[in-house]
Formats: C-alpha cells, sequence, structure tokens
C-alpha cells in the first residue's frame, strides 16, 4: 500500500502548483496522474494568465475583480473573486521569481496584452505558449523537492472512511494492478470535460474523471451547464487559435467583409467577453453571413513581424491544419467547446463538503467564474486555487490521526474491474460516448431551447442504463489496456454531461454561456442560485438552489460591452 500526508490527483499547473506549495509546507507530498504531468492540458494554454500587476495606473485588484464579476454575468462568489485577484500579482511574482519566463516591456517589467472582458490590458504571457512555459516552471520546482509522481496511474475512485477522505484507489496502466493510496487530504486537480463534446479545444485527456469521481462520492457538481464556447477554433480540428490573436488586434469579419463585431458589442467589439463573441459569430453564420461555415480571423494587418513574435504557434497550427498562413490570408474559425465553467462544489479555500477532500483548478468550481470565464483567469485559477487548497489541506492534517485505508474501496474496484473485463459481449465504450457527443454537440450547444434540452437528457439517460447494463471492453491485457481505460473516462464524461444537460434545462433564463431561445432573459429574482447536481444511479441528476451566488460590493447590473 502507498501511503502519503497529501495526494494530488492530476499533473496540470493546480496539481503541480498544490503540490508544491503541500511540499514547501514541508508535507509529505505525491502527485497521481494518468500522463507524464508536463504533457497536462495545461501546456496546450496559449494566450496567458491575468494578474493587475500594477504596471498601469488604472489598473488595480478592485478593478480585476469587477471585470471577473461583470464576466461571470454576476453568478461567480464575489468573495471568492476578491481572494483569487487579490492573490494574483503575487502569484504571478511567486512564478517569476522561480524563473518562469514572461515576455517583457523594453523596461523590462512584465508586459500584458488585451483580453476580452478585460477594462484593461492585464493578461501577462509567454508568447502564446503560457501554459507550457509556467507547467515547466512548476516541473522544476517538483524535481527540486523530490515530490513522488506515480505516473501513468488512473485514478478510479475516491476513499471515504467515516464521513472522510482517505485516499483514493488508481489503476497501474503500466501492470494493471489496482492500488490503494491512503492519504489524511487528497487535491483533485484533474482537470476539465470539453471531450463532452465531439468538437473541442481540449486535449484527449480532459474527461471528466475527478468530476466523475468526486460526484460518485456524493459531492455535487456545480453550475455545469455554463460551457465555455471559444470563439475562435479550428474548424478543421478544433483547435484553439487563442483570444491573444484579438488582444493583439486581429479582426473578426463575415462574408460581407463587414467586422460586425461591433453590431453586438459597441464599446469592444472584438474584446467582448466570450459568451458573446460566440453567439455574435453563431448569429452570423445561422443568418446566412458565415464562410463555410465559419467567419473569419485576420490578422494580415498586424504584419509578419508581430505575428512571428507574438503569436507563432496559432500561426503554424492553422497552417498545418488549413493549409493558410495567417501572415497572408484570414484565417476561417467557429465557436467551439472549450471550457467548463461548473465542476466540484468547493468554498473559496478549495475544500469540499467531504472533509480532507479539495479540488482545484478547471476539475473545481469555487466558484470564481460564474457563468462564463473571462480569458486568462483560468490559468490564475489553477495557480492560485492550486496553492490554496493545498494551504488548507496541510493545515488540515495537523488535526487529524493516522486514517483508516480504505480496503473497502479497493476491493469494490477490483470487483468492478474484473466483473468488466469477464464480460463476453455488449457495447463498447466509444460507442456510446459517439452518441453522447452527438446529442451534447446536437442539443446542448450556444443556443438552447427546451426541445432540445429535453432530448439531450433523455439520450443522456439511456446512454448511461446502457453502460451499466453491460459496457463492454475487448481487450483483456494487463499492460496499457486503453479500452478498459475510456471505458472509465466515458463513464465520468456520461454523468459530466447529464449534470450539463439537466442543469441547462432546469435553468430557465440566459445567463453567461447559457442562451435559452425560449428564456431570453436574464432573471436575478430567481437565478441568482448556483445549481448543485447530487448523482442518482442510472437517472438525471437531483438538482438543489440552496447555495446563492454571493454579493460583496457588485449588485447585478445589465451587462453590455
Ligand atoms: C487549448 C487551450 C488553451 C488555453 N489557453 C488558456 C489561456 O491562455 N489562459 C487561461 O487562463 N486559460 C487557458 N486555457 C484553460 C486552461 O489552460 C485550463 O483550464 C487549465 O490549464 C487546466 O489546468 P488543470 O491543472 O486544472 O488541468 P489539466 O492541465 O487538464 O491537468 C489535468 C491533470 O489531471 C490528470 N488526470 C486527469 N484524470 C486523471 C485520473 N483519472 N487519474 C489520474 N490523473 C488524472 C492528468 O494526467 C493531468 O495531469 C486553455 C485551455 C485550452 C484547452
Amino acid at each position: 500500500m502507498i501511503k502519503h500526508d497529501v495526494v494530488v490527483i492530476g499533473g496540470g499547473l493546480a496539481g503541480m502548483r498544490a503540490a508544491v506549495e503541500a511540499a514547501e509546507r514541508g508535507a509529505d507530498v505525491a502527485i497521481v496522474s494518468k500522463m507524464h504531468p508536463v504533457r497536462s492540458h495545461s501546456g496546450a494554454a496559449q494566450g496567458g494568465i491575468n494578474a493587475a500587476l500594477g504596471n498601469r495606473e488604472e489598473d488595480s485588484t478592485d478593478a480585476h475583480t469587477f471585470d471577473t464579476v461583470k464576466g461571470s454575468d454576476y453568478l461567480g462568489d464575489q468573495d471568492a473573486i476578491e481572494a483569487m485577484c487579490t492573490d494574483a500579482p503575487k502569484q504571478i511574482i511567486w512564478l517569476e521569481h522561480r524563473g518562469c519566463i514572461f515576455s517583457r516591456l523594453p523596461d523590462g517589467k512584465i508586459a500584458q496584452r488585451p483580453f476580452g472582458g478585460a477594462g484593461t490590458p492585464r493578461t501577462c504571457y509567454s508568447a502564446d505558449v503560457t501554459g507550457l512555459v509556467i507547467l515547466h516552471t512548476l516541473w522544476e520546482q517538483l524535481e527540486r523537492f523530490n515530490v513522488k509522481v506515480y505516473e501513468e496511474y488512473f485514478c478510479t475512485a475516491l476513499c471515504v472512511e467515516d464521513g472522510i477522505g482517505t485516499g483514493v484507489v488508481a489503476y497501474n496502466m503500466r501492470n494493471g494492478e489496482l492500488e490503494l493510496i491512503t492519504a489524511k487530504a487528497t487535491i483533485f486537480a484533474t482537470g476539465g470535460a470539453g471531450r463532452m463534446y465531439a468538437k473541442t479545444t481540449n486535449g484527449y485527456a480532459s474527461t471528466a474523471d475527478g468530476m466523475g469521481i468526486a460526484y460518485k462520492a456524493g459531492i455535487p457538481l456545480m453550475d455545469m451547464e455554463f460551457m465555455q464556447f471559444h470563439p475562435t477554433t479550428l474548424k478543421e480540428n478544433g483547435v484553439l487559435m487563442t483570444e491573444g490573436a484579438r488582444g493583439e488586434g486581429a479582426y473578426l469579419l463575415n462574408s460581407l467583409g463587414e467586422r460586425f463585431m461591433f453590431k453586438y458589442a459597441p464599446n469592444k467589439g472584438e474584446l467582448a467577453s466570450r459568451d458573446v463573441v460566440s453567439r455574435a459569430e453563431w448569429t452570423e453564420i445561422l443568418e446566412g453571413r458565415g464562410v463555410d461555415g465559419c467567419v473569419l480571423l485576420d490578422m494580415r494587418h498586424l504584419g509578419r513581424e508581430k505575428i512571428l513574435e507574438r503569436l507563432p504557434q496559432i500561426r503554424e497550427l492553422a497552417l498545418d491544419a488549413t493549409g493558410k498562413d495567417a501572415i497572408d490570408e484570414p484565417i476561417p474559425i467557429l465557436p467551439g467547446a472549450h471550457y467548463t465553467m461548473g465542476g466540484i462544489e468547493t468554498d473559496l479555500h478549495g475544500a469540499t463538503r467531504i472533509p480532507g477532500v479539495y479540488a482545484a483548478g478547471e476539475c473545481a468550481c469555487v466558484s470564481v467564474h460564474g457563468a462564463n470565464r473571462l480569458g486568462g483567469n483560468s490559468l490564475l485559477d489553477t495557480i492560485v486555487f492550486g496553492a490554496r487548497s493545498a494551504a488548507h489541506a496541510v493545515e488540515y492534517i495537523k488535526s487529524v490521526g493516522e486514517v483508516k485505508p480504505s480496503t473497502r474501496t479497493l476491493k469494490q474496484e477490483q470487483d468492478r474491474v474484473d466483473e468488466l473485463l469477464s464480460r463476453t459481449s455488449g457495447t463498447r465504450a466509444p460507442k456510446m460516448r459517439q452518441k453522447m457527443n452527438e446529442t451534447m454537440s446536437a442539443n446542448t450547444f450556444i443556443f438552447r431551447n427546451e426541445g432540445q434540452l429535453e432530448q439531450a437528457v433523455k439520450d443522456l439517460v439511456a446512454v448511461r442504463q446502457e453502460f451499466d447494463a453491460g459496457v463492454y471492453v475487448m481487450d483483456k491485457s494487463k499492460t496499457f489496456n486503453t479500452d478498459l481505460v475510456s471505458a472509465f473516462e466515458t463513464d465520468f464524461l456520461i454523468d459530466a454531461s447529464l449534470a450539463l444537460a439537466a442543469g441547462a434545462l432546469a435553468r430557465k433564463e440566459s445567463r453567461g454561456a447559457q442562451a435559452r431561445t425560449d428564456f431570453p432573459d436574464r432573471d436575478d429574482e430567481n437565478w441568482m442560485v448556483h445549481t448543485l447536481a447530487f448523482r442518482q444511479d442510472g437517472a438525471a441528476p437531483k438538482l438543489d438552489y440552496s447555495r446563492k451566488a454571493k454579493i460583496t460590493k457588485w449588485q447585478p447590473e445589465v451587462r453590455s460591452y
């Protein structure tokens, strides 16, 4: 049996930041990750990370907090947002002191670019590879503290004994053995759930695992209906073209060559927040002013030099996928599934309802993003709440004696895997995943209505039941059984999708990323509440609205850009 004080599930930015914080505070900490940490989706983050550094007179923690509250369409908890924005400059300096290479101004200060929904340029960046640069900085810190990493271990279940978290069960992908990993505190940092959709900017590993594991253990998923569709993704493969392109001055054009965004956001244009821009693009496309099902991202006027200096990666990604060089031609783009605003319910220390269980980063819902996340706030969320959850966990474990190893959960998981592998027929997981992807993409996209959402819930309940009745894993081998791992992931994705569709159906208003054509207005009287989804076997979740959106300073106002 493996044993540590603190175990972090996930080696992306949130997981590594949590582990380094725990190590700095002297705890015995380990990371469990289904892949090598530096391959985590965080490494794909392009545009940057927000912080009111004080480089500009007009910027302040308060301004950052307000922009985030407004961006969230007033659903984000204002105390949590304030905590994040207050920690932001300290965390950037923390990273910088550990060698993170940010792009600079000629005077040596950290450069900041404009991003959507921000009142002032506030996004720190490293060209258009910010995530990778921070990921490597944190990896060096893990090495420095000798943090143990269980790589290619797939976590399947949370252990709870006498009402407190006592670690996890993980499947060692190299030899097919299940292992019990006992810990006084467990921090989930398993990333997002973009793979609920057929096309997404997310990596293949963004499959809602931590969300699904916590959900099965009785922790609610919060605000899952709010899925962010990023305005600029490639039609060919869903790959992201960073918002940094528009931050640097790129235009969006329709088939008439018109910069249409000013019709929808007279002040901010292309730099309105993402939900606004995605809806505008989709409206242009639906009304027949698209180009082959897309609109165009035009960077030509930025010039070769600026594109090569600030946006080299996306130029290459677009060239590879479309054969078009952004230096000479506009790039066809459309909105695509990008970020899961919802997730495991936590408080502003990352703590869940089960003592000793935490969540941070994209798998968590603190909630700082509310109904719509601002670009550059997610990398910040991973760093701030990675550190905060570890700080809280290290304090928490001081009051916890030895915890009981959950041999019960290990046995339950072993029985489940044995049973799965003993089946000789049934439907394979990819087939079910396809059905889930199809209904999610058709019925829970940018614009939604009751009929579509009812259809999605019905389809997803059917997929849920089919999965439970007999998902078939054809590969019976012990080494790198990706068929089995894909079945685990599909299980979690179905649960997350069902929570999303059920939440969207029940929320009879439009707010942030949830645009109901049958309820086009925001309804502050009835819906300044978070959606809490509690899992029910083989059915849609039970929904609860007892958690109200927290307001400190800013009453809801009309949101325009
Ligand atoms: C293409 C792209 C560009 C982006 N650009 C930006 C940007 O410029 N600015 C910004 O603020 N945000 C950006 N985002 C969002 C941001 O990058 C992510 O939200 C954030 O990096 C998520 O970090 P994370 O640590 O929570 O999860 P991830 O980086 O996704 O890491 C998840 C980790 O969990 C592990 N894991 C998952 N399941 C299991 C399991 N069952 N068992 C064991 N381990 C498991 C994985 O191995 C991985 O190490 C972007 C996102 C994408 C997809």
